[in-house]
């Protein structure tokens, strides 16, 4: 015989004890009030119960058992028809005390006890079912479990679907249960078919937008390299009032970038098409060093060359630069800042490090292998 305790906490009023009574078991225990309700299940079991523990958690039970019954004297009997006898069971056991129904009735009851929680309005259940069925979806049961998540208002558990459907379509759509939603809720077969298309189009944008981010960064660290090329000078490029690099100096260990940037530059000071021309190498070279232009802060001591020019036309211009470009620079600057916090962390972690800009002289131009 299996003894159930109601929890206190759950139960203020009634504090005691409910037994399921098998044939032939003494129910004149003194200490236990005797059922007064008799639960009734598609299987014709009878599950002996008390209706003021039933009443105390579930409203919709409580109104059941306040209806006027014909008889005074008549025994009260709630029907809970359509579900397994077994389900029926750990469903009343959950009433008398939540720790009373198991982990094991959870997996096999689970859409039953969700489906008993929401006709029956006990919160508690349908959060602990949701949180099962949640964490037990299948390819073969997760629109079984869709649907019952709509029929019974559980949204957690419908998103929950919704993006596993997401991630195993191709495989969901050879199952039994897609065929049969295809077959007969057309509706909800167009509600997953539109959120697959939301969910692809939310990841484009976003990959887009992550590949846009690589672009400013790239172009950040292109204006960082580019003015350690002007400025100190590296392998095969160096600012013009200085040596020119020596040829057994090893690879740049500053920037990856730094040897295809410096073979740019050297292209650039010896091309004899130029920007007019139509090159598109040059081109490119002229669009770095104009970027450089816009977002440089002292043009007055800056080695890049035709920063100052730049800075002049543009002002010369009047004008100033157009909508996309200023946007394009906005972006580089917060790449670059974003960079430059994330390198004086690193600094501040690996100690104090000599200063690269300390004092830059005023040439513009460089000297190249
Ligand atoms: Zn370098
Ligand atoms: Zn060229
Ligand atoms: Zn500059």
């Amino acid at each position: 015989m299996q003894t159930m305790t109601a929890s206190p906490m759950m139960f203020p009023v009634h504090s005691y004890e409910y037994r399921e009574f098998p044939a032939g078991t003494d129910q004149s225990s003194a200490y236990i009030p005797l059922p007064d309700v008799q639960i009734r299940t598609s299987g014709g079991l009878s599950i002996p119960a008390h209706a003021s523990i039933l009443a105390s958690v579930s409203p919709v039970l409580e109104n059941m058992l306040d209806r006027p019954r014909k008889r005074r004297s008549s025994e009260k009997i709630i029907p809970i028809l359509g579900v397994p006898c077994e389900s029926v069971k750990a469903f009343v056991r959950f009433l008398y005390s939540s720790s009373r129904c198991s982990d094991e009735d959870m997996v096999n009851y689970g859409m039953h006890l969700l489906a008993l929680s929401h006709v029956f309005s006990v919160p508690q259940l349908k959060q602990r079912c949701t949180r099962t069925l949640c964490a037990r979806l299948t390819v073969d049961n997760v629109v079984d479990v869709l649907q019952l998540a709509r029929l019974c208002d559980a949204p957690d558990l419908h998103l929950k679907c919704m993006k596993f459907l997401s991630n195993e379509f191709k495989a969901v759509e050879q199952t039994e249960g897609w065929k049969f939603l295809q077959d007969h809720d057309p509706w909800l077969e167009l509600e997953i078919l539109q959120f697959l298309d939301e969910v692809d189009s939310r990841q484009k944008r976003r990959s887009r937008k992550r590949e846009e981010q690589n672009l400013y960064v790239e172009l950040s660290e292109a204006m960082e390299c580019l003015e350690h090329i002007c400025t100190e000078g590296c392998t095969i490029v160096g600012p013009y009032d200085k040596e020119p690099p020596t040829k057994n100096r090893g690879p740049c260990n500053k920037f990856t970038t730094c040897q295809g940037l410096q073979l740019l530059i050297r292209h650039f000071a010896g091309c004899g098409k130029r920007v007019n021309g139509g090159c598109r190498r040059c081109k490119r070279m002229w669009q770095l060093l104009r970027l450089h232009s816009s977002i440089c802060d002292q043009p007055d001591f800056c080695k890049v060359p035709l920063c100052r020019q730049f800075k002049l036309r543009t002002q010369l211009e009047k004008k100033g630069d157009d909508a996309r470009w200023r946007l394009l620079v906005r972006r580089v600057m917060s790449a670059k800042a974003m960079y430059s916090l994330s390198l004086s962390k690193r600094k501040r972690e690996e100690g104090p490090r000599e200063a690269i800009h300390a004092n830059p002289p005023r040439t513009r131009s460089f000297t190249t292998l």
